[in-house]
């Protein structure tokens, strides 16, 4: 494949490169109210559907035309630059007449050729950024030959995002991210920009942070998140929309590996675990600020320092809590053996003062 840079003026060619936005435009003061939302967070590319593929007929298929208005005036207002799916020849063309900066294709429409080859031929003699999603069944050939197609038609500023393939089994995922099929999609093509979906894939707000980190520890290039300003409200995929705050949350959060680990990596990564253990030093002596307290409340009132009950369940549930977090239940049991231990000494010592 012949490919050039996906990069617009002024988006900095750093990791992650950053798409959000909601899942569908609702209406011109959702569309409005998230892209400010998230023009605050520095975001620079923003997302909306359009033209929605729904599963059964009677969803909301999206508000259509009256959409491209709105993305105009969110790079109007925002400076941001705008990115819809299209998923035919005129929706092909209805974009590029309102001058959009960027289109997606989605998994329903990379799994058909035929379409990719319509969206190839109208796509002809311009040279916008195309993102193609994976097909939404697990077959590599498919979701290249459709980039393929794309590039054989002169487009040569190509992105694949993956999205995760459907199964009919639901388990946490929504879309199953057999991340080999990705990591084997670089190794074919390596300097093919990926990003990831991790809305689509997870289905839910929780997997959204746990999937971005995934995939910057795989080197995936850029991050495509559905952000919507009020998302139990939205009228479409509500449950894995996160708000411009919470994303700007979970960006911030994200630790960067660079590919070769030079002294300098190395270095901030050490700076960054010295920020981590000077918070959990302070979060511990919280902690025990609190448990003096409670000793003095046993002291007046005549209560025995250990309860067994209450000890039991902070270790059961830490442990628990400590599993979705990835940690062995085991080891977080023993952590807070440890604190409960210098807790009942704290407290004994206010009781014998
Ligand atoms: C979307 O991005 O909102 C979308 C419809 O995605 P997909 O094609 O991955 O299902
Ligand atoms: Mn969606």
């Amino acid at each position: 494949m012949e490919l050039e840079s996906i990069l617009l003026p002024g988006i900095e060619p750093k990791r992650p490169i950053v798409i959000a936005g909601p899942c569908s435009a609702e209406t011109e003061e959702q569309v409005m109210q998230t892209a400010k939302g998230l023009a605050a967070k520095g975001i620079k590319i923003y997302r909306a559907g359009i033209w929605k593929p729904r599963t059964k007929p009677g969803g909301f298929e999206g508000v259509g035309e009256p959409g491209l208005a709105w993305l105009k005036e969110v790079r109007q207002e925002t400076g941001m630059y705008v990115t819809t799916e299209v998923a035919t020849a005129k929706h092909v063309e209805s974009a590029l007449k309102a001058d959009l900066d960027m289109l997606w294709i989605g998994a329903r429409t990379c799994a058909n050729p035929f379409a990719m080859q319509e969206i190839a031929d109208a796509l002809r003699g311009t040279d916008i950024p195309v993102l193609v999603k994976n097909p939404v069944n697990p077959d590599l050939e498919l979701w290249i030959g459709g980039m393929e197609r794309l590039n054989n038609a002169g487009i040569r500023r190509l992105a694949a995002i993956h999205r995760g393939f459907s199964s009919y089994e639901k388990k946490i995922y929504r879309n199953l991210p057999q991340w080999h099929i990705p990591i084997e999609l670089r190794r074919r093509i390596p300097e093919l920009p990926i990003f990831c979906d991790p809305s689509h894939i997870g289905g839910k707000r929780e997997l959204v942070a746990p999937l971005c980190q995934q995939a910057m520890d795989l080197g995936f290039d850029g991050l495509i998140v559905e952000s919507h300003c009020c998302p139990d409200k939205a009228w479409s995929d509500a449950a894995q929309q996160v708000t411009p705050d919470i994303l700007a949350y979970i960006l911030n959060l994200l630790v960067i590996r660079k590919d070769k680990q030079t002294t300098e990596n190395l270095n901030e990564l050490r700076n960054q675990i010295d920020e981590c253990d000077n918070s959990i030093i302070e979060i511990l002596a919280k902690r025990m600020r609190i448990c003096r307290e409670i000793g003095t409340y046993k002291k007046e009132h005549g209560l025995t320092i250990l309860q067994a009950e209450r000890y039991n369940e902070i270790l059961e549930k830490r442990g628990a809590q400590g599993e979705t977090c990835g940690m062995s239940a085991e080891f977080v049991r023993y952590v807070f053996e440890a604190i409960h231990g210098e807790s009942v000494r704290q407290q004994m010592e206010i009781i014998n003062k």
